[in-house]
């Protein structure tokens, strides 16, 4: 349970706000997150961690010297968005380039990979480093589908050593990929973490059960099993790692045993007493073990064992010093450089929008009244979408879908006062909505709203063809980015019935309105025939047996708001002169 919040909503922004000015002699508050308070005095790597909020003391407790230049920092469990991302890499930069480090989940995937383009094309290099460590979110073979749970802390501390050290872009990277590579975690669930202002955990367990191969963002394990005895369930742990031993392993080993938030050190020193000597027994030398809470999960009770083979070039890195507000290792030089001023980050520019018609500026008016509708209709529906999404995935839905319309809403309003058209109010909406949400879904909303309002444009009321190719220009961004296909159990299940019923309709010479609203039928009955698919994108893929039975969130939160939509978009025209 989270006792201590104002507002529910803003929790991780004030938890955030509050360290670091706390810890304001080592870290900078910027938009998006966190940097080192000091710029190096000559250019290095900067090293980003990243990922949702709630894992203290990952991610902004780890920047500091010998670890993280800066820290990007989303919501609870949500990924940050692209411009957050972004705008923490520009704070950062010291000339030699970024490389942003998180665990592979399909949201932090998409805008950390949007925020490197866009900031290749600026001129400054920046890479990503995924975190795979987690060796029951699937199988060896498929080892790059892994999600990263506290091996982050491992490959994030040899990157942070190397940047550090003063490594190239190139060799930081080539490092982070070998540790990731060297790196396995096994954990075990005991009881769900409450969000903030929520009155349920995302799960329980019956008494005396555990989940083995827990998730770090609420997700229960992936089978129920009775929680054993302390020595059972280190063996357990241990025999399952070591099954997964790498090629060219050596016999040293740096450890982690983490709890996840409200496990006592005293059970986890317990539990290492199992490890430690069945490790020891199978001929490795363990380096510099952690025990403690290292990446956590709100409130959860649970525990996970890391291991890394060390070789000759990993291990000095990973003893190497480092003075963050979280952890302190050895004797860490203090960073020097100059401190960044207080002056504001410019979050970005001001927008001036393109000359539109009185026409699209009435339609815009009917972009806005759309985007209104979905807005009411996520408000009333956001905990059955968190419901639904805690079933596999990490129960944010509801809440980021509710973040995204809520900013799209207020920055469309706002474009529109200015006078924009409704490709503009659309295309400020998306953007909004991406930078607010995070999350797969807030990525693929935003780019995808984007993409609508271009093909609209801000000359005219779009006619039935118009509408169609922006309905289409929707579709194919989200699935250009997301690459999720039919039968994938995403949004794609009742986008694209949704696109093909719209289109191929008004094609025939229908008119806009029934075929929007026949279309909308069809994303309703594709979405609830989710409920018999098995994931195969996204957080919930890991936990795919458990989501059988349940429609996935995303595809239900689309089929509600283009339901309630199509009313807006489909609105027959007065010519602007009679609205005017
Ligand atoms: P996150 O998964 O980052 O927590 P949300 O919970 O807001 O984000 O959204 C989850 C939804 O995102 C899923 O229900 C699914 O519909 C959608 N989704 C996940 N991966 C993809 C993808 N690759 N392409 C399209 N949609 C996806
Ligand atoms: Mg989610």
């Amino acid at each position: 349970m989270t006792r201590i919040f104002n507002d529910p909503a803003d929790f991780a922004e004030e938890a955030l706000a509050g360290f670091c000015d706390l810890h304001s002699d080592l870290v900078r508050q910027v938009p998006g997150g966190a940097v080192r308070r000091r710029r190096p005095a000559k250019p290095k790597v900067a090293v980003l961690a990243g990922g949702g909020s709630g894992h203290y003391p990952a991610f902004a407790g780890l920047i500091g010297t010998g670890f993280a230049d800066g820290a990007v920092v989303g919501n609870i469990f949500t990924s940050p968005s692209a411009q957050q991302a972004y705008a923490v890499a520009k704070a950062a930069d010291s000339g030699a380039g970024v490389v942003f480090t998180y665990g592979n989940y399909a949201g932090d995937v998409l805008n950390f990979g949007m925020a490197s383009e866009r900031l290749a094309a600026e001129g400054i290099p920046a890479e990503n480093v995924l975190v795979t460590d987690d060796i029951a979110s699937a199988p060896p073979s498929e080892s790059d589908k892994r999600r990263g749970i506290a091996g982050d802390f491992t490959v994030f501390k040899i990157m942070g050593a190397a940047a550090e050290a003063g490594a190239g872009l190139a060799d930081v990277v080539r490092l982070g990929r070998k540790a990731n590579s060297r790196t396995r975690t096994i954990g075990s669930a005991f009881a769900g973490c409450t969000f903030p202002g929520a009155d349920t955990p995302l799960f329980t367990l019956k008494d005396r059960q555990m989940g083995l191969g827990l998730g770090i963002h609420g997700e229960p394990g992936l089978f129920d099993t009775a929680l054993p005895p302390a020595k059972e369930l280190g063996q357990e742990f241990v025999s399952r790692l070591l099954a997964e031993t790498p090629p060219d392993a050596g016999n040293r080993l740096a450890v982690i045993l983490n709890g996840l938030g409200s496990t006592k050190h005293e059970e986890l020193f317990v539990l290492w007493l199992t490890v430690a000597p069945l490790l020891r027994a199978a001929g490795y030398t363990l380096v510099m073990p952690e025990v403690g809470e290292l990446v956590t999960s709100l409130d959860m009770s649970g525990v996970s064992l890391t291991v890394t083979w060390l070789d000759d070039e990993l291990e000095p890195l990973w003893t190497a010093p480092a003075e963050t507000p979280a952890y302190r290792r050895g004797t860490a030089a203090v960073q020097s450089g100059v401190a960044l001023a207080e002056e504001d980050f410019d979050g970005g520019a001001t927008v001036a929008y393109q000359e539109a018609t009185p026409d699209s500026r009435a339609y815009a008016a009917d972009c806005i009244a759309a985007l209104e509708a979905a807005r009411k209709t996520l408000h009333e529906a956001e905990s059955v979408l968190g419901d639904m999404d805690a079933v596999a995935g990490d129960g944010d839905h509801g809440r980021g879908m509710v973040r995204g319309i809520d900013a799209a809403c207020a920055a469309a309003s706002e474009a529109m006062a200015v006078g924009a058209g409704a490709g503009a109010v659309l295309g400020a909406a998306g953007d909004a909505w991406a930078d607010k949400a995070g999350g797969t879904s807030g990525v693929l909303w935003g780019a995808g709203l984007r993409a609508f309002g271009e093909a609209l444009g801000n000359d005219q009321v779009p006619g039935p063809n118009e509408l169609g190719t922006a309905v289409t220009a929707f579709s194919d961004r989200i699935t250009g980015l997301g690459k999720a296909e039919i039968g994938d159990k995403t949004m794609v299940d009742a986008l694209l019935p949704f696109t093909e019923t719209f289109a191929r309709l008004v094609s025939e010479g229908g008119n806009p309105s029934p075929a929007w609203t026949e279309a909308a039928h069809a994303a309703t009955a594709a979405a609830q025939a989710t409920a018999s698919l098995r994931p195969l994108k996204g957080r919930a893929r890991p936990l795919a047996e458990k989501s059988l039975g349940t429609a996935d969130p995303g595809a239900t939160s689309l089929a509600m708001i283009f339901t309630v939509m199509g009313p807006h978009f489909t609105a027959v025209h007065q010519p602007a002169a009679a609205v005017l």
